[in-house]
């Protein structure tokens, strides 16, 4: 997701919080002050960030029930309609994403249920069932996780309750026909309630509707590549057609070769062809611009390239070529001979050809 920065790592989950969500601080805030000046501004902004923290708790729910099945969390983000805690795969069994979904909202009731008696203790009787930013700074956070419990229940995609409802419908259907119905759903949600917020006028549900939608989408189109390229390995996926080039050739060499085909990248061999490194356009151009079209390709070239081995699976080839921030990846067999590329490009055609159904390789 763009926009979004890290600010803090929590036992192996970066934690990354997305530019709107601070932009409804500092909108909360701005409400509390043209109702009740800066010490409201203050209350209502430290709800917000005290909020924040209770959005961790719930998605830290979430992470250590999936943990529990041997499902990762690379990372997660804080949006303005909650967190997302990603999970590095969906777990194989329907009953485990059920009860990872099911986590995040206990920890919220939780929440709820320990702010509650600690107010109605102090002696307050505010009503938590409204939200209102003259009440108490205790029954405002209540308020706000009960709207978030309330939320998260929706079964629709991307909200926890699209999970329990995949989850529950992936048993009887399958996993794309529950995913499609739960993210069908959640669009249809997102496009009613960003229209009545548009009618209102409410910003802030058009807000959430937008990044519901996004959610939705994102939801789908995981489940379908996933599917899609299911059972296949990385010699089936990878560009065999391709140009090398030696690690001593000078860039202008590289530039000829950049113009005379399609190919864009280029895996760097040294004298023993051994893969030395990739030399992507971007690495050309800026080589080209910093060094000049006499300096050698071993000076633009990026080093340190991960390599994938042809019997390496999809989702773990997928992932690796992602996580490398690389355009592509060489292929290298066991013995160190280099036999392919893998790029998103070439992953992307082969996915749509499987889709459209014909049986490719
Ligand atoms: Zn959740």
């Amino acid at each position: 997701m763009r926009w979004s920065y890290t600010i803090g790592k929590i036992a192996g989950t970066d934690i990354k919080v997305h530019i709107t969500f601070l932009l409804i601080v500092g909108w909360w805030a701005l409400i509390g002050y043209s109702d009740g000046g800066p010490g409201a501004a203050l209350t209502s902004a430290l709800a917000l960030l005290a909020l924040f923290v209770c959005i961790l708790l719930h998605e830290f729910g979430h992470i250590l029930m999936a943990r529990r099945f041997g499902v990762r969390t690379p990372d997660v983000i804080l949006l303005p309609i909650g967190g997302v805690a990603r999970l590095e795969r969906i777990p194989d069994e329907p009953r485990q994403e059920l009860l990872i979904a099911l986590a995040g909202p206990a920890v919220t009731l939780a929440i709820v249920g320990i702010l509650l008696a600690i107010l109605r203790l102090s002696g307050s009787h505010a009503d938590v069932a409204q939200l209102n930013e003259n009440q108490p700074f205790l029954a405002q956070l209540v308020s706000v996780n009960l709207y978030l419990l309330l939320f998260n229940l929706i079964p629709a995609f991307p909200m926890d309750g699209g999970r329990v409802l995949r989850a529950l419908l992936a048993s009887r259907l399958g996993l794309l026909r529950g995913t499609r119905i739960a993210a069908t759903l959640g669009q249809t949600f997102a496009v009613l309630g960003g229209l009545y917020g548009i009618t209102k006028p409410e910003p802030l549900l058009v807000l959430v509707a937008f990044f519901v939608f996004l959610g939705a989408n994102a939801e789908a189109a995981t489940v379908e590549t996933r599917l899609a390229g299911q059972g296949l390995q990385v010699s089936q996926m990878m560009v065999t057609d391709f140009r090398t080039i030696p690690v001593h050739a000078t860039l202008n060499q590289a530039v000829e070769l950049l113009l005379s085909g399609e190919q864009r990248e280029f895996p760097v061999l040294d004298n023993l062809g051994r893969t030395e490194g990739i030399l992507t356009r971007d690495n050309l151009i800026r080589g080209l611009s910093q060094k000049g079209p006499q300096s050698t390709v071993a000076e633009a070239m990026t080093t340190g390239v991960p390599s994938v081995q042809p019997t390496l699976g999809f989702q773990e080839a997928l992932d690796r070529l992602r996580a490398s921030r690389l355009p592509a990846l060489p292929v290298v067999e066991v013995r160190g001979v280099l036999v392919g590329l893998l790029t998103m490009d070439n992953i992307t055609d082969l996915l749509l050809v499987r889709r459209a159904g014909q049986v490719v390789r």
